[in-house]
């Protein structure tokens, strides 16, 4: 064996970690509320409910954090997020704050940071948690750790492991933020399973007065234009999703994944080369470098299972593969898998689920004798 090989197969040796005498107080995990014209986007409640297993582990508490202008109904919000898992709520209202800007939010995070010292702060890897997120970070001298699919607190030292895919998806690696705080993470949408809503519980909301002035922030909203194409695909909350991929071939092949999609009530996914390729549109691609998707059912037509196609889908509730090929990747995890062409499956599959559901469609038409 070289020595290389060998030296590799040796444990390594963690830095010893020394936390600067400054940062011992910070305590408490909190989540950046992140909200537009009255919407919570849903990975706030999903992170949410991730911090509430990362404040218990810590035995500390977990707050949300809410920044917006005078009028609009934050209060509220925030009494949403107790029901989704946090104890208390921090509250910043201020006209400045009316609609997302990076200079007056990272002016008012860093503020709430410093003044109440949290050890650990989530946001979601949206646009506005990405902005925000790196902006924060800079501000205050800390680490942060983007897109991570997984978090965890080391009792040892109650430090936060963030988990991420490295090395272009080929490895997982583990990052620990020695010594700074907060320790940040950003989490992208549908990688954490939303928490039950508990209407009975509810947050402390912590009113915080910042000074900001409106003269003193270099951009301006001059208007709101909500996206005009409506039909976007939402692939992130579909509850079902038929997926393909280069194993398709050509575009006509891939036409019967959007085929079986439509009689299912689906939303249509694509592997990367299957976008590439031009089938599929690229807000259609799932995995690493596409959306992560969290779907009951997950059908994948011609797609592997590489690790970079896997680690956007493996949420799903149940998984279904075809491929010619028993021995692909996808089967390693998948729950169900059909072994065969997948330009003879899908048709196949859409005449079959087509017969069902209009038999089902009949039987709930026709009235039962009780009902007469
Ligand atoms: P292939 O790996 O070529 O698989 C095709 C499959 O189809 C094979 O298993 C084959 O057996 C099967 N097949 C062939 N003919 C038929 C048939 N007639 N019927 C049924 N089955 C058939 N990939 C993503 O998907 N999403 C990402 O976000 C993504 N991000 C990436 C980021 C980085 C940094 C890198 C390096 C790669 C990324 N990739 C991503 C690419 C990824 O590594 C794989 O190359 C890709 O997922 C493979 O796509 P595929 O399964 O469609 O094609």
């Amino acid at each position: 064996m070289s020595d290389a090989l060998d030296t590799a197969a040796k444990p390594i040796k963690k830095p010893k970690r020394v936390l600067p005498e400054r940062y011992k107080a910070y305590r408490g995990v909190w989540v950046f509320i992140e909200h537009e014209h009255g919407q919570v986007h849903p990975v706030s409640w999903e992170l949410l409910g991730k911090g509430r297993e990362l404040a218990d582990k810590l035995g500390v508490e977990l707050a949300g954090v809410l920044l917006g202008g005078d009028d609009d109904g934050v209060r509220a919000l925030a009494h949403e997020a107790g029901a989704h898992g946090a104890d208390l709520c921090y509250l910043a209202r201020h006209p400045v704050l009316h609609d997302y800007r990076n200079q007056p939010y990272t002016a008012g995070m860093t503020a709430l940071v410093n003044t109440y010292q949290p050890e650990i702060l989530l946001l979601g890897a949206t646009t506005q948690g990405r902005d925000l997120a790196g902006s924060v970070a800079t501000t205050l001298l800390t680490g942060l750790t983007a897109d991570c699919t997984g978090l965890d607190i080391d009792p040892s030292d109650r430090a936060l492991l963030s988990s991420r895919p490295t090395f272009g998806g080929s490895l997982m690696c583990t990052i620990v933020n020695l010594a700074t705080r907060p320790q940040m993470a950003t989490v992208r949408p549908r990688v954490m399973p939303l928490p039950a809503r508990d209407g009975a519980r509810t947050a402390r909301i912590v009113e915080h007065a910042l000074s900001l002035d409106e003269d003193a922030v270099v951009t301006k909203v001059l208007d709101f234009i909500p996206d005009a194409r409506a039909d976007k695909p939402q692939l992130p909350f579909a509850d079902f999703i038929v997926s393909g991929g280069r194993g398709l071939g050509k575009p006509e092949n891939f036409e019967l994944v959007g085929r079986l999609a439509r009689t299912l009530g689906a939303e249509v996914g694509a592997s990367r080369p299957a976008v590439h390729a031009g089938w599929a549109e690229a807000e259609r691609q799932v995995g690493q470098s596409g959306k992560t998707v969290r779907p009951k059912l997950y059908l994948a037509a011609g797609i592997s299972g590489a690790v970079q196609h896997r680690v956007g889908m493996e949420g799903a509730d149940v998984i279904a593969g075809i491929n010619l090929d028993p021995a692909a990747p996808l089967f390693d995890f998948a729950n169900y898998a059909l072994i065969g062409n997948a330009t003879a499956l899908l048709p196949a599959l859409d005449v079959a689920f087509a017969r069902r559901l209009a038999a089902a469609r009949a039987r709930l038409a026709t009235p039962t004798e009780e009902a007469v």
